[in-house]
């Protein structure tokens, strides 16, 4: 049996991330969406909420978890029983970094292998800050996310509106 993580901010989860973590789940036994709990970057939602529209999201794939994670990647793939890392890869931008981040997690736990998964093209272009950013400047999103989670984001747009 063999587990897969999908590790990232989801913030929030888009169809880019949909199309990986399905094309995941039909590769592997179990596949476990790990959802960074503390980011760099200042997050729109809380892990909760990242969580919690993951699994509105997915709700029909029965070999899928989604859990929140901290700390080191290839630590928690150990605590979990998973022998890969699943990532998506968009664009050649996308490349360098990743190189880098499987490189490190290999030479950190040699046991976790990093698998690369091609984006399907009408999702190449797509990532949770483009699609916040259409949404600030009042473009549509609904061929960007799940519906509920278009709901979610448009709230929180007004809502950071109503502060300014
Ligand atoms: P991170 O901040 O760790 O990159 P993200 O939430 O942005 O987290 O992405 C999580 C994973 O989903 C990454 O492997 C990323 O490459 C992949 N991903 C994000 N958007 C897309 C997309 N449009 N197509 C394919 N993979 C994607």
């Amino acid at each position: 049996m063999i587990t897969a993580i999908c590790p990232g901010s989801f913030d929030p989860v888009t169809l880019g991330h949909i199309d990986i973590i399905k094309r995941a789940s039909k590769l592997f036994d179990r596949v476990i969406v790990a959802v960074l709990v503390n980011l760099d970057k200042k997050p729109w939602f809380t892990v909760d909420e990242r969580i919690d529209f993951l699994r509105k999201s997915i709700k029909d794939i029965k070999n899928v978890e989604i859990a929140g994670f901290d700390g080191l990647l290839v630590e928690y793939a150990k605590q979990r029983n998973a022998a890969v890392i699943v990532r998506g890869l968009r664009a050649v931008s996308d490349f360098e970094y990743e190189f880098q981040m499987s490189l490190t997690n290999n030479k950190l736990n040699p046991n976790v292998e990093t698998v690369f998964l091609t984006t399907s093209s009408e999702n190449m272009y797509l990532s949770s800050s483009i699609v916040k950013q259409v949404g600030m400047l009042g473009g549509d999103i609904s061929p960007f996310v799940p519906e509920c989670v278009r709901e979610e984001i448009l709230l929180r747009i007004k809502q950071r509106s109503n502060l300014k």
